[in-house]
């Protein structure tokens, strides 16, 4: 199987080949934990897990690294705010990070590294950029000179002119050039304890040093695969190739896939606005992490989607009509159709065309020439790959236990005993089923 992505780095769809035969190295801008992630940011996991999902369909070992930043100017300032301290903070995200992405059927990377537990390849990769004249000491940090660096901002295809390479600022303190930026900054009172020791004085790491480093450690000085949202190009993927490559000479990354964002009706999600949403309030609203996975497939990564409840509400609908659809297919042993696995390989292998390659699952379970367990049998592999967990459902999933739970739950709901509707919902969840309240009455549904 031939796979085409486009490359961010040549603005051209390409036919993907790694380094070594059959195997892939991949890493992935992972959430920094200091808050729950949005569905924005969950598209973009969502588009990694595709990714690497297809990879492996195709045949290919993928060695998939994420990292988790547990210490930049957000955990700090957070941690701070709230009298916690960093590492229980950081610990009370990624744990929810998590528990999100099973939720939304994403295979974790096999490793993910913390920045917190990789100080020191960090600090030994400033040490080698201030050996090599590439970085400079200044009294708030280390700089990365950018000036140094041939082709700075190429992947994000900047323009750098004459006069703003030449500036120098009159603060004999300040950086160099204003789009320097920090590999290491100093200890200041902010910090708190938050800080580490290093030849070159006491500090904590910049946010691009942190990729750079564990990506580097964990795969090599060349990988094959970055992956990360579009909004990371500039600066932070823009600094990791530069400082990167200043300090071994090689070709940083060969092929970088970046997700575009989520709108949210027709809006960019930002605090100002308040429109930020987060898979809880779409799970609050009544919807499966699931669904939102459905939803994202319906647009291909590289396009920006526009999230609006009455389009949740629509591949909510779709995705239990394959559910159900799948729940009445035999089980028997069947024969994977190669016209249908052809068409549906076809598209994924091009850039990824996942709303394609739905649209070719909807064709096959409208076929009427196709055996029903041969559809299921095809079925299954294409859910390898769109990971809606259709192989895992079960016919009559809800226990009579947990119905029964549910009932009396509905019965507090209706007496107005709030107290005991959320006891007995808490019940539900440690039994493995989420309730959600919709305008229809309760639903239940699996976690995971
Ligand atoms: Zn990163």
């Amino acid at each position: 199987m031939v796979l085409r992505f486009f490359n961010t780095l040549t603005r051209k769809k390409e036919i993907f080949q790694p380094l070594m035969k059959g195997r892939v190295s991949m890493y992935s801008c992972g959430p920094t934990v200091y808050d729950s992630a949005h569905i924005g940011n969950f598209r973009a996991f969502i588009s990694n897990d595709i990714l690497k999902r297809a990879l492996e369909a195709a045949g290919y070992k993928v060695k998939h690294v994420m990292n988790i930043t547990d210490i930049d100017d957000k955990t700090i300032k957070r941690s701070i705010a709230e009298g916690v301290p960093l590492s229980a903070l950081t610990k009370r995200y990624e744990d929810l990070f998590l528990e999100d992405t099973a939720s939304l059927g994403i295979k974790v990377p096999g490793i993910l590294p913390h920045a917190v537990g990789h100080i020191k390849g960090m600090v030994k990769l400033i040490q080698k950029l201030l050996s090599n004249g590439y970085a400079y000491r200044t009294e708030a940090g280390i700089y990365f000179d950018i000036s140094k660096s041939k082709g700075y901002g190429r992947l994000a295809r900047l323009k750098i002119d004459a006069r703003t390479r030449s500036r120098i600022e009159s603060d004999e303190y300040a950086k160099n050039d204003a789009r320097d930026f920090a590999l290491w900054k100093f200890w200041t009172p902010e910090d708190g304890e938050n800080s580490f020791d290093a030849p070159f004085g006491k500090g904590r790491p910049g946010w691009h040093i942190e990729c750079s480093a564990m990506a580097m450690e964990k795969l090599g000085e060349t990988i094959d695969i970055h992956t990360g949202g579009i909004d990371l190009i500039f600066p932070h993927h823009t600094n990791e190739v530069a400082q990167s490559e200043a300090a071994t000479g090689r070709q940083f990354v060969r092929a970088w896939v970046h997700t575009a964002f989520v709108m949210v009706d027709g809006q960019k999600m930002s605090k100002s606005i308040g429109n930020i949403i987060t898979l809880a309030s779409i799970r609050e609203h009544g919807f499966s992490s699931l669904a939102f996975r459905y939803l994202v497939l319906g647009t291909q990564y590289r396009a920006t989607m526009n999230f609006t409840w009455e389009a949740l509400t629509g591949a909510q609908h779709a995705f239990e009509k394959l559910q159900n659809a799948f729940l009445e297919l035999p089980k028997a042993k069947g024969v994977i159709s190669t016209s249908y696995r052809k068409k549906f390989f076809d598209a994924l292998v091009d850039d990824l065309n996942t709303p394609k390659a739905l649209a070719v699952v909807w064709q096959l379970v409208k076929d009427k020439k196709i055996a029903a367990h041969n559809k299921r049998a095809t079925l299954v592999v294409f859910d390898e790959v769109l990971g809606l967990g259709l192989k895992g459902l079960k016919k009559d999933p809800v226990p009579k236990e947990v119905a029964l739970l549910a009932a009396k739950r509905e019965e507090a709901r209706s007496a107005k005993d709030w107290k005991r509707a959320d006891a007995i919902r808490a019940e539900l969840t440690t039994l493995g089923y989420e309730v959600m309240d919709t305008p229809k009455g309760f639903r239940l549904s699996r976690i995971g």
